[in-house]
């Protein structure tokens, strides 16, 4: 039997959790392995987004301690999708399905057994799904969700739920791998890889210990970046507006010529003034978004890497440590 499973875990200032997540990990893992669902090769992989604590010497003594652990140091913070990618795409050619997952263990563990089972059914993607989430404050809850349904109605489709718990195999991977972008958002593009997938519902749990790497400032660029990477929607409302705007003046300037022609003439400032801010502010918004998209275009033509990778912690101990 070949599966070699390989869990990916982005983490970021984790210090507080990683041991316990650590622990729980090892019993599922070593669970699975002695039900013969997955290859003793199985790895756990933490990459460690440029933590400014501990957690990056938590993880080297994991992987002196236990073979199951490996880990992969980044040069410096790049935020959760890119650590993410960069661990996918490292172990990519090393294991037969990969799982990614938090580090606080808000994603249930248990949900990872089904996960496998559909994947050795032959499925290529499984989606972690929240069944509820009762367990997030009201504000998170609120924002999250609305999160969801503004990527939709924008055209970006996204499993609803769905954060970035999920199964995936290595030609899902290697899917994966040939979407270039540099604004990658992995929620939006996972689904247009294709191949056969399904879902797992699980209950998401609060988080185990420290407080959520993701302020709203951060919410809202996620939600930004998703949705400006994934459609051209609201570029197109800001035609749309634009025409109905037009339309409204136009209507507005045949009203003013039929008043003159009565010999009114037409009373107030006030409504010019309206006017002018509202068309003004329009405008700015609508700038503000095209430029956006012209800043993606930017970006992509730089092409910069979405990571850079200071050192991988893997293979066995008795080749002598092997570490690149
Ligand atoms: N994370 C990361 N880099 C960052 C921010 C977060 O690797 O810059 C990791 C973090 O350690 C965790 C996962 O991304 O494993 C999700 O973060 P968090 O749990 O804080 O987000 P929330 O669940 O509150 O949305
Ligand atoms: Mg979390």
């Amino acid at each position: 039997m070949n599966n070699i499973l390989y869990i990916v875990i982005p983490c970021y200032n984790e210090e507080e959790v990683l041991p316990e997540t650590a622990k729980r990990l090892k019993v599922k893992m070593n669970s699975l392995i002695e039900k013969r669902k997955i290859s003793p090769e199985s790895r756990v992989v933490m990459v460690n987004d440029g933590s400014k604590d501990k957690t990056w010497p938590i993880i080297s003594a994991l992987h002196e301690e236990d073979l199951l652990f490996s880990g992969i140091n980044l040069s410096r913070n790049r935020g959760h999708q890119n650590a993410l990618l960069a661990g996918l795409m490292t172990v990519k050619d090393l294991a037969d399905a990969v799982i990614s997952m938090d580090a606080d263990l808000q994603d249930d563990i248990n949900a990872i057994d089904e996960m496998v089972d559909k994947f050795l059914d032959g499925c290529d993607i499984v989606y972690g799904v929240r069944s509820k989430r009762t367990t997030d404050s009201f504000f998170k809850r609120f924002t999250a969700e609305s999160f969801y349904r503004l990527m939709n109605a924008m055209g970006a489709n996204t499993v609803f739920n769905h954060a970035d718990y999920r199964l995936m195999s290595k030609r899902a991977l290697e899917g994966l791998a040939q979407f270039k972008e540099v604004n990658l958002f992995l929620r939006g593009i996972v689904p247009m890889i294709g191949y056969r997938t399904d879902t797992v519902t699980y209950e998401r749990s609060e988080r185990f210990a420290g407080e959520s790497k993701y302020p709203l400032k951060k919410m809202v660029a996620f939600a930004m970046e998703g949705i400006t990477s994934l459609s051209v929607k609201p570029i197109r409302l800001i035609t749309g507006l634009g025409f109905v705007v037009f339309m409204v003046s136009i209507i507005m300037l045949i009203y003013i010529f039929v008043r003159f022609c009565m010999g009114a003439t037409v009373a107030g400032w006030a409504s010019v003034a309206v006017s002018v801010w509202a068309i003004g502010g329009l405008m700015l918004l609508s700038i503000g978004v095209v430029g956006e998209y012209i800043g993606k275009i930017y970006l992509e033509s730089k092409a910069r890497p979405r990571f850079i990778i200071e050192q991988f912690l893997n293979e066995s101990h008795e080749k002598g440590g092997e570490e690149k």
